[in-house]
């Protein structure tokens, strides 16, 4: 089978995923969702003139002896609203938040203020300028405003300027919800014995980890066993409940070739041998409109397909338009050979920004497809072309994992 270029697969598998139909997502579920339309300010906000310190209202032009003293009005809290005006000669004790009353112009705040020396009076020790410590009604949002625009990532920083306008629902595309299968008669779930020849079921929870950290909703489908009924079941049950599927394992050419068979039947998959190392073994394809991606069972390959491949079509599910992980130049640390084999190889790496400014890279210990411990450590991945490889000290192209 001819070796299918990293690009080729990435575009074929990104033609098949179109954004999710966008919906109103209460805010409290709408995290890191995609905005699909445009949001403009119909309030303003703050909508009120408004203290912007504890302190006394005042008219500014009465404090321009300072030190003076003035009578004293009373106070008003924050979510109350004042009938009192401010007259010459009078202040209002004042609370952040609270409205500014009729006729003050500045705050001064309650550090440059003392008791009277009579009954009802405080002291102003020093001047304010008019409008001091006052927030303008619309000087955060001004009505027209535009909050909001598609694409916008909902941040907490949105949601919260989404909720100080009102608004209880956020328009975005739905989160998708991403099915996570593991194939393989050798897999034993956590808390069952293992016995000779099994394996435990490693990267299912990686890959629902993976799928949350994307920013989707994982679902979890369990292992299925090399059995034509189970795997029909459990991949036509997954594809109808699910946006997405991700299985792991029964991808490699060798494999006992039932998942194939089965996916087959049930969609239109292309089994592809992609020009990487690790991850080299993937599947694609579309069952009953819901894509499916087939990853590799060893760990490593699993992760690293995951990120080259899965990941970037969720994140067109999402309505992301940034879809790839950030590409830096980085020099590498130590020497990174290799050999020709008409694969792009991706070493896993430790980065470090250094003191010259530079982003550094060193290979981890282990970098075998099955060695996941080694990987824990690094955040990045060295993609090194075709070829001999480089010498510590050269360029390389690196892919932060962040
Ligand atoms: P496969 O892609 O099915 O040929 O599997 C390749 C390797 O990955 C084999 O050593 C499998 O035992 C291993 N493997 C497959 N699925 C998993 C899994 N869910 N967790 C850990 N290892 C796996
Ligand atoms: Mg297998």
């Amino acid at each position: 089978m001819a070796l299918v270029p990293l690009e080729e697969a990435q575009a074929h598998v990104l033609a098949a995923c179109a954004p999710l139909h966008p919906s109103a997502v209460r805010l409290a579920d709408a995290l890191g969702l995609v905005a699909s339309v445009a949001i403009t300010a119909e309030a303003a906000v703050p909508p009120f003139d408004n203290s912007a310190m504890d302190g006394y209202a005042v008219r500014a032009a009465d404090t321009e002896g300072a030190p003076v003293e003035l009578a004293d009005l009373g106070t008003l809290a924050a979510g109350a609203a004042s009938a009192l005006t401010v007259g010459t000669g009078q202040a209002l004790r004042i609370m952040t938040g609270a409205p500014m009353p009729e006729g003050a112009d500045a705050i001064v705040m309650v550090e440059l203020t003392e008791v009277g020396s009579a009954p009802g009076t405080i002291r102003i020790t020093e001047p304010v300028a008019h409008a001091t410590s006052v927030r303008r009604a619309g000087s955060d949002i001004a009505v027209g405003d535009v909050v909001l625009s598609p694409g916008t990532v909902l941040t907490p920083g949105v949601l919260g300027v989404l909720a100080s306008l009102g608004a209880a629902r956020a328009p975005a595309h739905r989160r998708p919800r991403v099915g996570v299968v593991s194939t393989g008669d050798e897999l034993v779930a956590p808390g069952d014995p293992l016995g000779p020849g099994q394996i435990r079921d490693s990267n299912r929870p990686m890959l629902l980890a993976l799928v949350a950290q994307t920013g989707c909703t994982p679902v979890d489908l369990g292992i299925v066993r090399d059995d034509r009924e189970a795997l029909v079941t459990a991949i036509s049950e997954g594809a109808a409940s699910c946006d997405a599927l991700v299985t792991s394992g029964g991808v490699s050419v060798g494999d006992f070739d039932l998942s194939k068979e089965v996916l087959d039947e049930l969609g239109d998959m292309r089994w592809m041998q992609i020009a990487i190392r690790p991850a080299k073994p993937f599947a694609f394809g579309v069952v009953a409109g819901t894509p499916v991606f087939g990853l590799p069972g060893n760990p490593v390959s699993s992760l690293v397909s995951f990120e080259l491949l899965a990941r970037p079509a969720l994140r067109r599910l999402l309505g992301h338009t940034e879809l790839y992980r950030p590409h830096v130049l980085a020099v590498a640390d130590a020497d990174l050979r290799r050999s020709p084999d008409g694969k792009t190889h991706f070493v896993r790496a430790v980065s470090s920004l250094e003191a010259d400014g530079r982003h550094h890279v060193a290979p981890v210990t282990g970098q075998g497809s099955h060695q996941l411990a080694a990987m824990v450590a690094a955040d990045a991945l060295v993609v090194l072309p075709d070829g001999e490889g480089v010498a510590a000290g050269d360029d390389v192209s690196v892919l932060l994992l962040g």
